[in-house]
């Protein structure tokens, strides 16, 4: 994600942000420029936007700022909606008499508006085409039952579905040893299910789709029984050479999935790095492999080697970073050269998408 600026004294300011911490103004995310910009009060619970293109276009608050502050996105004043652009892809909310499902759900909402903002960046419609039987994208963010009835997560024809229970730390890293996944966050989840979501919108019925089974496998095989023998036998002990994850050698849909995923982690912090102009320069002399430079990357319609030329590099020095303080690696994986052909499909599908 690049970084943001505030439009009145010109600091750093982020994505989650509802204040500039520097002079204090009001912020709003703006989803129709796609742009998080300094708002001042038009009187009314309206706000006029102060980013230079909204041309102090007027704007309303999401409900879900008003009523819980979990939400920084604000909705153009001709849009009936109360919700923006992406609380009102909600159908299931956790139950809010609960107090501690407040924070919990605000997690959940943060990781999901950096995947909506990613969706609005390559300019994939939530919407589907009911009339194509393309279901929308929507979202139910639901708690186990009381009867002991657990909620999984996943994606169902666009609705995807994610147990509250994720967005508590100590339960995720719970999940995550027994499942003995190196990596398991709400961002994760929310790239790899929103993923099978345009799956249907940039792979199905498209030029693509022979490309993809070629690459990724035939999708029809047995769903249900391929994650079932998944669950039973594990992953192939070979698996690290064509896929990028142990899960995504259960099913073609997951390897698209998981690749996604990786794929936007990717993208996004090469896209993080080189707004903040990050760049390594080793000091040793023979460690020349090890520079980058993201800033030259001139745009994501790179071929995507190139950007991994920047990405690897990158995680080396990040990883390292990160277990001088005691944290666990930033990317804890090696990429095949399989996996790599696996991830530029994915960044050419989504920059030359087959619809649209
Ligand atoms: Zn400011
Ligand atoms: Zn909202
Ligand atoms: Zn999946």
């Amino acid at each position: 994600m690049k970084a943001f600026h505030c439009d009145i004294c010109g600091s750093l300011v982020f994505f989650e942000n509802f204040r500039c911490l520097k002079c204090n103004h009001a912020l709003g995310f703006l989803p129709d420029l796609i742009d998080l910009s300094t708002i001042d009060s038009a009187g009314n619970g309206l706000y006029r936007a102060l980013a230079p293109e909204a041309r102090l276009r007027l704007y309303k608050p999401c409900a879900n700022t008003q009523q819980y502050q979990i939400c920084n996105w604000l909705i153009p004043i001709e849009d009936l909606n109360t919700f923006c652009a992406a609380c009102r892809l909600n159908v299931v909310i956790p139950d809010l008499t609960i107090s501690e499902n407040i924070e919990l759900w605000r997690q959940l909402e943060a990781a999901k508006r950096r995947m909506i903002y990613t969706l609005l960046r390559l300019n994939i419609s939530t919407e589907g085409a009911p009339d194509q039987s393309r279901s929308p994208l929507r979202f139910r963010f639901m708690t186990d039952a009381a009867d002991g009835k657990s909620v999984m997560t996943g994606h169902d024809n666009g609705m995807i579905t994610i147990n509250l229970a994720e967005a508590d730390p100590a339960e995720r890293e719970r999940r995550r040893v027994s499942l003995r996944e190196p990596f398991r966050t709400l961002l994760g989840h929310m790239r790899h299910e929103v993923a099978h979501f345009y799956w249907g919108e940039v792979v199905e019925n498209t030029r693509y789709l022979e490309p993809f089974r070629n690459l990724f496998g035939d999708e029809r095989q047995g769903y249900v029984t391929s994650l079932q023998n998944y669950y039973r036998q594990g992953a192939p002990s070979d698996w690290r050479t064509r896929h990028v994850s142990a899960y995504a050698a259960s099913h073609p849909w997951e390897d698209w999935a998981e690749t996604s995923a990786h794929y936007f982690h990717i993208s996004d912090t090469v896209e993080t790095a080189a707004s903040f102009g990050v760049a390594l320069r080793p000091k040793h002399p023979d460690a020349q492999a090890m520079t980058a430079d993201p800033k030259s990357i001139p745009d994501l319609n790179t071929p995507f080697p190139k950007i991994l030329e920047q990405w690897l590099p990158l995680t080396f020095a990040l990883n390292e970073l990160n277990r001088g303080m005691g944290l666990p690696d930033l990317y804890p994986f090696a990429l095949s050269s399989v996996a790599i052909e696996k991830l530029s499909f994915v960044h050419e599908v989504l920059r030359h998408p087959g619809r649209n």
